[in-house]
């Protein structure tokens, strides 16, 4: 159960208390006075309580430099005001309520090289991310799609403009929830292999390992190095369920015939088989 709390982007004047189970889950609500849409701006496992935050930043002859206009923003300053304030001592101090403190957190995110601040009582809640699209405003949603057999997009999504405001494209392996059942068998592996094996699988928290065998048991992403060693070194092992992405193998040797194809397809390219071999 959650704590979370929506503020209108529009108003930003007043937070909205809910209780939900499931934070990815819950329906966005409306603002009662203009009718936006609210964004859920932070959680937590706190009910809401009356206190004054005091946000205490250090840096001051940097932020006199270069964010003057967002201390005007924080403290409600005219410029006149917030170079006094700047100048008088070597911090800054901005109090308020916990929709004020959070107001103040977002503008202080503004200032990305200032990290030397504390804020006292500690901000109580996690606040989200919330990504607008830069050509609309609108709030644009996490959405991930496959693109081909291996690859994924995900990003953030403005379904006004039918665009992503940014994505990545990921290995499948790295969102695959299945947990695999791996067995190695070491009885044909040399000292160095075990050494290699042994630094991966000690990376990894669900294992059991014997003499001659290790058992891991973990997900897609985390077992992929693994595999990658007892497949490079043609060690014996087991997989249940069969992995099904794939398996970046290191560069291989070159041989004559690679770089006679190489020669043929660039005209004018000329190669030697053991300097490429060694440049590897
Ligand atoms: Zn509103
Ligand atoms: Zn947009």
């Amino acid at each position: 159960m959650w704590y979370i709390f929506d503020l209108c982007p529009k108003c930003k004047d007043k937070l909205v208390e809910r209780i939900v189970d499931d934070i990815s889950e819950c329906e966005e609500i409306c603002c009662p006075y203009c009718g936006s849409k609210m964004d859920t701006v932070f959680y937590g496992d706190k009910k809401y309580e009356t206190a004054v935050y005091k946000i205490t930043l250090n840096q001051v002859e940097d932020i006199k430099d270069k964010y003057l206009g967002v201390v005007m923003r924080m403290g409600n300053f005219n410029e006149k005001e917030a170079l006094e304030k700047l100048n008088e001592k070597d911090s800054i101090s901005f109090e308020g309520d916990l929709l004020n403190t959070f107001i103040n957190l977002e503008l202080l995110d503004e200032m990305w090289d200032i990290s030397d601040y504390i804020i006292t009582p500690p901000f109580p809640y996690i606040r989200t991310f919330i990504q607008k699209c830069p050509d609309c405003g609108e709030k644009a949603v996490y959405r991930i799609e496959k693109v081909n057999k291996n690859e994924y997009k995900r990003g953030f999504f403005c379904e006004k403009c039918g665009e992503y405001v940014w994505y990545d494209i990921l290995d499948g392996a790295e969102i695959d929830e299945t947990i695999y059942h791996l067995k190695i068998s070491l009885r044909m592996a040399g000292e160095k292999v075990r050494q290699e094996i042994m630094g991966a699988v000690n990376q990894l928290h669900d294992k059991d390992i014997f003499k001659d065998e290790i058992a891991v048991r973990d997900l897609a992403k985390n077992i992929k190095y693994l595999l990658r060693i007892v497949k490079t070194y043609n060690i014996e092992y087991e997989i249940n369920p069969p992995y099904p992405h794939k398996i970046y193998m290191p560069k291989k040797e070159w041989a004559q015939e690679d770089i006679e194809q190489l020669m043929a397809a660039n005209p004018g390219l000329v190669l030697n088989l053991e300097e490429i071999n060694a440049l590897n």
